[in-house]
């Protein structure tokens, strides 16, 4: 039930409305001056209070000005009841922040009208409020959240929870490992093998993506050089860069004393990025991708075809390898479409001069059509999939 105040010092009139409201369903107090109807508003908190202007000692204008500076009742709808409504009276009412006015005699339809018109704004204002309150505390929510994701990878890391799996990369004609994908892994001690499809996008949004593919790089570089050392003939490791550590403005200085500091070549470093990166900013993509290429590192565009494959880029930016993303790979040999795809990029980045391995080769049938149409590596289960270290070597040293 909707309580109304009404403040009227005039007891006929005040009797007259407390009736013609309780008669309504309202649930109604009267007070007959300015002090007690404020004692009322403060300690019942009614939906709305109903004031005359004019009253002895505290009239209705002091009483809409306490009423104002209570924070308990800053907010409670207010409508002024008076005489003669000249404007200026009006406007002095409105600007000390009356919600309404009521010119006596008023009928009963405009008083309950004024009323029921007050209650559905307040009701307004108050779902507006949880709203603003509900949607601040959401944003909070999901920050929070972030932060917690965050401390438990740093955590990961300084376990030394990660680890890099290496995935060959297989000369189509040969047969032989030309190189390796460096791909990360979270050992969690509880939840088991993470998949980065699971962690990499929190470490994106988190930002904590530079610091992991700082470690990704450098583990791998590390790793690289260990391989070289001992003999075996691999070309290049390829390590995955995300858009947060592309946009790094001082990424190949970086890139550059990582390198120096292992003692490993640029040449044997491949760079892996994804196509979306290249339409956001094209002048400083090219300008940042030109700097890596002047350390003598390579690069390649990976997932090709799933992005935003504008044909338009490929030619703009200095690319090396073009990866064909393994959507098209798989059915290759039982439907004409992917087929015609694959046919088709492979053709384009040799016109490019661009060297094309396939991603997700898992059949025999698979790779003797890449063979057919001379693409130069592939990279799936059909050979492997991406292993420790250890076995990794174990595949350099059968030379499978
Ligand atoms: P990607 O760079 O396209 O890596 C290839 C993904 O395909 C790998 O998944 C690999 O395990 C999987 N794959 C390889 N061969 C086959 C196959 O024959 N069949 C199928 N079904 N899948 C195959 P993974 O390791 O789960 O990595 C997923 C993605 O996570 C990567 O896609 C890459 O975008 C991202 N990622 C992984 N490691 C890193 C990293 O160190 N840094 C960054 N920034 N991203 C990474
Ligand atoms: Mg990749
Ligand atoms: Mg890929």
């Amino acid at each position: 039930m909707k309580k109304i105040l009404v403040i009227e010092d005039d007891q006929v009139i005040r009797e007259n409305i407390l009736k013609l409201l309780k008669a309504e369903g309202f649930d109604v107090t009267g007070a007959s001056n300015g002090s007690q109807g404020l004692s009322a508003a403060v300690s019942s908190l009614p939906d709305v209070i109903l004031c005359d202007v004019m009253m002895p000692e505290l009239d209705g204008y002091g009483v809409l000005v306490a009423l104002r500076s209570h924070p308990l009742t800053a907010t409670v709808p207010f409508v002024f009841l008076t005489g003669k409504a000249e404007r200026s009276e009006v406007r002095q009412g409105m600007e000390l922040g009356a919600d309404d006015y009521l010119t006596k005699p008023f009928s009963k339809a405009e008083l309950v009208g004024a009323i029921s018109s007050r209650l559905k704004k307040q009701a307004a204002f108050v779902q507006q409020q949880h709203n603003l309150r509900s949607s601040s505390e959401l944003v909070q929510d999901a920050a929070d959240k972030l932060e917690q994701i965050k401390t438990s990878l740093c955590g990961a890391l300084e376990r030394e929870e990660f680890q890099v799996y290496y995935q060959p990369q297989v000369n189509v004609q040969s047969g032989k490992i030309m190189s390796a994908e460096a791909l990360v892994r979270w050992l969690h001690p509880e939840k088991g093998l993470i998949s980065p499809a699971e962690f990499i996008p929190d470490a994106e949004e988190t930002g904590f993506i530079v610091q992991l593919g700082e470690w990704v790089l450098r583990t791998a570089c590390k790793q690289m050089q260990v391989w070289q050392n001992a003999g075996f003939s691999l070309q290049q490791v390829a390590v995955n860069l995300s858009p947060r550590q592309f946009h790094q403005p001082d990424l190949s200085s970086r890139v550059a004393q990582i390198l120096a500091e292992i003692g490993l070549a640029p040449s044997s470093l491949e760079l892996e990025l994804t196509e979306s990166l290249m339409v956001e900013d094209a002048k400083s993509a090219i300008a940042t991708l030109q700097q890596l290429k002047d350390l003598g590192v390579s690069i390649s565009i990976d997932d090709f075809g799933t992005g935003y494959s504008s044909l338009s880029y490929l030619a703009q930016y200095p690319f090396d390898v073009l990866k064909i993303d393994r959507c098209f790979i798989s059915n290759i040999t039982d439907g004409c479409t992917n087929a015609a795809i694959v046919k088709a990029i492979i053709e384009m980045a040799h016109s490019l001069c661009l060297e094309v391995i396939a991603e997700g080769v898992e059949t025999e049938a698979e790779r003797d059509f890449l063979w057919r149409y001379e693409c130069d590596a592939m990279q799936g289960y059909l050979f492997s999939p991406p292993v420790p270290a250890a076995d990794f070597e174990q595949l350099l040293v059968e030379g499978k």
